[in-house]
């Protein structure tokens, strides 16, 4: 066994001598009682680790073991349904070894040892297999089959294999390669390595991750495997959003980081989650979730921790050939651990006490992302969609973690005060928000609509060009109107406005409480947009032929146009609204005599 002795405590850093040998990256264990760490600096006989439980009352002379391994994740069956604190320990096992008070050193395994799962061999005896081949199935919940994989970078023929029912360290089946090698439902990772996937596999990003909520979807999408930042001050509506896009977005998996956001809201998160429906396929969320939450008593080296026990994770299940989300909430929570651990390593700050390799630190977690082909057979595709949530100080953009967050997501989703303020939710500013994917997939978006029957939205694209530059005039004509009056304004422009106001009312408005509008059909959402835009250029039509706008605003279908996202009734009630907006319009045309 590798001793050593603590030298120095500061905080979660500690400093130890005596393990000539030690190296970066190995986890030690401190104390009599084995407190969980992990080295990050060695300079000679010394080294430095950080420590992801509390460190009070260590004392300088205690002993440091180095356990000769990495920190691992543990793969397999039993990760869904799954509360993790950061270190990747069930919840449910502390609390049940030492009540709600989390103590400390309490060894836990993140993947159940008693529970069986059934096994199902898909390869047989004498075949030859390598790293990432699927060599058999367990039905993990009644929604996610888990694929059993070869671990990465092994290779040989199968000498056995059985059907049955297992725990995760039961041998399920035999390698043979010079030596015989068992296989387990379960395999271990380092986490601060990317797993591997198929040479050259890496996928253009050419599928909507679809959420449901109008404002992502059509005007901001992020692809499946793509990078989405979600920066906004306190109460705009970030964890609001991340619970939306969790119950939601059609990926198999999700993984949910809470990131030692404030701690009553982590609360919520372990409340409800649980209670969540999966509205497609009615089964508690949690059968497709696995939830990492940083409890308020683990020091704030661990929110590093559960970042990459986290996207390991994700990568697992992308690995099987399923499209994974994960969520972190919020990521400004984990870079305030970098600066914190920096400073107590005395590192050179470099921009508002953030150390030089923060930017590294978060494209190395982003880079995770992606849609790759997997390692072996049979051949398939995964993703893993990383959506972060920033939380800057004062709600200023400027500041490091959302400016470097943004240098590596494609997709900006900007939280905006006023907006919040005003309650309008989700307060995504339709002005300062894009997503770089948008020019691929609107366009595949509306082919696919249009191919499933719904011809008349392959239009897509323009609707949206013409909604966006719309809002923008909007934002233009407003602030002329603030100073001469909107009645002051010319017909044309009021015309604006009043579109402006059909788009943020009856489109990009979307109340996550509501049963009907909470999630959105893509052709609903589409249709809603089309109806809005064909009104605007049939009025503005009639407006340019000296139909006063007045005529227009007065409208009653106006108001219905606003609220047809909440009719029960859904896309036909939308429809005939439609119908009716036409109709109106044709109406006015007539008594003017002016040919639509
Ligand atoms: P943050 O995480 O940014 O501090 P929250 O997500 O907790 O903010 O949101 C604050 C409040 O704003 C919520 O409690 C809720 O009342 C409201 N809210 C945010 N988003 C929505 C939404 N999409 N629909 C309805 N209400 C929302």
């Amino acid at each position: 066994m590798r001793v050593g002795k603590l030298v120095k405590i500061s905080g979660s850093v500690i400093i130890g001598k005596g393990i000539p040998d030690i190296e970066i990256g190995e986890v030690i264990e401190v104390g009599d009682e084995g407190l969980i760490g992990e080295v990050i600096r060695v300079s000679e006989d010394v080294f430095t680790a950080q420590v992801y439980e509390p460190t009070s009352g260590l004392k300088v002379g205690d002993k440091v073991i180095a356990t000769g391994r990495r920190l691992v994740a543990e793969l397999g069956p039993g990760l869904l349904m799954n509360i993790l604190d950061g270190i990747g320990r069930p919840l449910e096992i502390l609390i049940k070894k030492s009540g709600p008070f989390i103590r400390r050193g309490i060894k836990a395994y993140t993947l159940p040892r008693d529970k069986k799962w059934h096994f199902k061999p898909l390869v047989k005896k004498g075949e030859k297999i390598s790293g990432g081949d699927i060599i058999g199935v367990a039905q993990e919940t009644p929604i996610v089959e888990h694929k059993i994989m070869v671990p990465p970078y092994i290779h040989g023929v199968v000498k056995e294999i059985y059907e049955g029912d297992f725990t995760v360290l039961d041998p399920i089946a035999y390698l043979e390669n010079g030596k015989e090698r068992p296989l387990y439902l379960m395999q271990e990772w380092p986490v601060r390595l990317p797993r591997p996937f198929a040479k050259d596999g890496r996928l253009p990003l050419m599928k909507p991750l679809v959420t449901g909520q109008r404002v992502i979807d059509i005007f901001f999408p992020v692809p499946k495997g793509g990078a989405a930042c979600i920066p906004g001050g306190f109460g705009t509506g970030k964890t609001v959003m991340l619970h939306q896009l969790a119950k939601w977005s059609d990926a198999k998996v999700v993984v949910y980081i809470g990131c030692g956001e404030r701690g009553n809201e982590m609360a919520e998160v372990l409340t409800d989650f649980p209670k969540l429906v999966d509205p497609r396929t009615k089964r508690p969320l949690m059968e497709r979730t696995v939830l990492i939450a940083n409890t308020s008593n683990m020091p704030v080296s661990a929110r590093e921790a559960s970042i990459y026990i986290g996207i390991t994770i994700a990568e697992y299940y992308r690995d099987m050939g399923y499209d994974v989300a994960l969520m972190a909430d919020s990521t400004s929570r984990w870079a305030e651990a970098i600066r914190e651990i920096a400073g107590r390593l005395g590192e050179m700050p470099v921009e508002r006490g953030f150390p030089a390799y923060l930017p590294d630190r978060i494209a190395e977690f982003y880079e995770r992302a992606g849609r790759v082909i997997a390692l072996g057979r049979p051949k398939r595709e995964g993703s893993v969609t990383v959506i972060g949530a920033v939380s800057p100080p004062g709600g200023d953009f400027n500041e490091p973690v959302t400016v470097h967050t943004l240098r590596f997501t494609g997709v900006f989703w900007a939280l905006d005060a006023d907006l919040a303020y005003s309650r309008h939710f989700p307060a995504i500013h339709w002005l300062k928000s894009y997503s770089v994917h948008a020019d691929v997939l609107i366009p595949t978006m509306a082919k696919d609509l249009a191919e499933s029957g719904w011809k008349e939205l392959v239009d897509l694209p323009r609707y949206r060009e013409r909604a966006l530059s719309i809002l923008s005039e909007a934002a233009e004509i407003e602030s002329i109107a603030r100073i001469i009056g909107e009645k002051a304004l010319p017909d044309d422009q009021r015309l604006i406005l009043l579109t402006a106001e059909l788009i943020k009312e009856g489109f990009l408005r979307q109340f996550a409480f509501d049963e009907v509008d909470a999630f959105c059909p893509l052709e609903k959402q589409m249709l809603i947009l089309k109806i809005i835009i064909d009104f605007h250029e049939k009025a503005t039509k009639l407006i340019s032929n000296r139909v006063p706008v007045d005529k227009i605003s007065s409208l009653p279908v106006i108001s219905k146009m606003m609220r047809m996202k909440f009719d029960p009734r859904g896309i036909e009630y939308v429809k005939s609204v439609g119908e009716e907006a036409m109709k109106s319009l044709k109406e006015i045309a007539e008594e003017y005599g002016i040919s639509m």
